[in-house]
């Protein structure tokens, strides 16, 4: 909305933006936020709703404010995904990884302050830079949307900037950045004292190795990760952030006081006390996922190569934006990312998919 009244005080920085968001519509399949789309197990929905009666006690009271024992969880988590000997002070939790983006942005970002990040990626990141006046760079891309490791770093040393984010797998793409990759612009990054921030929100659909094995030797590379896509806890909003014990200080002097509610301490420990229950369903939807490449193949359409729940394809004769409402009229939500000529769909259930390809074989033809 541009045309905001003259009363509203509005900083003028964000008097030209929107709210992030994609549409919200009920009975289609809903194939276009990356969600998990197996609800949890009945085994751990019942765990929670005791655990929270539980907690319900004593809801007159704060939250712990440091979310200590939900952080050694998920220090231990990320240790036995990752091979990495972290504690609670690598960790910091928040509602969903923008949150936590929210935070790095605030406490190393701001007016003067330059960030950048390699586009198309995910759109959260620029949009917190504008809401937290930092300046945003779009960096390079190949045509493939894979990111060149040595004109990225070039752009870094270039631009100076203070933050560095790296999407990987990345969205809208599902493309995934080698860790070879990552470390060479965690050099560059190094050099001109940026933060590089690997926002891993897919890690769990990928076989890369984290980004978070580097910050033994990178004090600045920082991972953030979530619970809301592989997880299945995206109703929860839980994220977190991997990092030096010096980055999780600083960046806790901009949280908000009893920022995570006790009841979201309480079901995120019990879903991490399931992570593989959880997480069971994953192979599976990487199998789905390739049913999806294939048959998007047999219409002459294309999708990119992806480590993550969700592919884009292209190859559709009409516009994205037609082909998108294409989709919906036939109770199929899938996303337009605004790059034309591509759309982006998240694996469902297999009932999901074999409607989602019978579609796509309408509009085809
Ligand atoms: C979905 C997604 C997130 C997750 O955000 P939450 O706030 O944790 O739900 C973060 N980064 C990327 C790239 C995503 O696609």
């Amino acid at each position: 909305m541009n045309n905001w009244p003259e009363w509203l005080p509005l900083r003028e920085n964000l008097r030209s933006l929107s709210p992030y968001g994609a549409p919200q519509i009920g009975d289609v399949l809903q194939l276009n936020t990356n969600e998990n789309p197996f609800p949890l197990p009945a085994e751990v929905q019942e765990k929670i709703v005791t655990r929270v009666q539980e907690v319900a006690a004593s809801l007159n009271r704060y939250p712990d404010r440091d979310a200590v024992r939900l952080r050694a969880k998920l220090a231990q988590y990320i240790n036995y995904r990752a091979g990495t000997k972290f504690s609670v002070e690598n960790i910091w939790a928040a509602n969903g990884s923008n949150e936590i983006l929210q935070t790095l942005f605030l406490a190393f970002g701001g007016a003067q302050r330059k960030s950048l990040g390699f586009t198309p990626s995910y759109s959260v990141h620029p949009l917190i830079a504008n809401v937290t006046g930092t300046t945003w760079i779009a960096g390079f891309r190949e045509d493939d949307f894979a990111i060149n490791s040595k004109t990225a770093a070039e752009q870094i040393l270039d631009e100076k900037p203070s933050l560095v984010f790296i999407t990987t797998p990345n969205n809208p793409s599902g493309t995934s950045t080698p860790i070879s990759d990552i470390e060479k612009l965690a050099v560059a990054a190094g050099e001109v004292g940026a933060l590089l921030i690997v926002d891993e929100a897919y890690a769990e659909f990928s076989a890369e190795e984290s980004a978070a094995t580097l910050i033994v030797k990178f004090p600045h590379v920082v991972s953030t990760r979530t619970m809301s896509k592989a997880f299945a806890f995206a109703g929860v909003r839980v994220g977190y952030l991997v990092a030096h014990p010096l980055v999780i200080d600083a960046a806790q002097v901009t949280r908000l006081p009893y920022h995570l509610s006790a009841l979201t301490q309480a079901a995120a420990e019990v879903a991490i006390d399931h992570a593989e229950l959880l997480q069971g369903g994953i192979d599976l939807l990487l199998g789905e996922r390739e049913k999806l490449v294939s048959g998007l193949s047999a219409l002459g359409w294309r999708a990119l190569d992806s480590s993550a729940n969700f592919l884009l394809f292209s190859g559709f004769s009409a516009t994205s934006a037609s082909t998108w409402q294409e989709f919906l009229n036939r109770g199929v939500l899938i996303r337009d990312v605004g790059l034309e000529g591509y759309l982006r769909v998240t694996v469902g259930t297999p009932a999901e998919n074999q409607r989602f390809l019978t579609v796509a074989q309408e509009i085809a033809q």
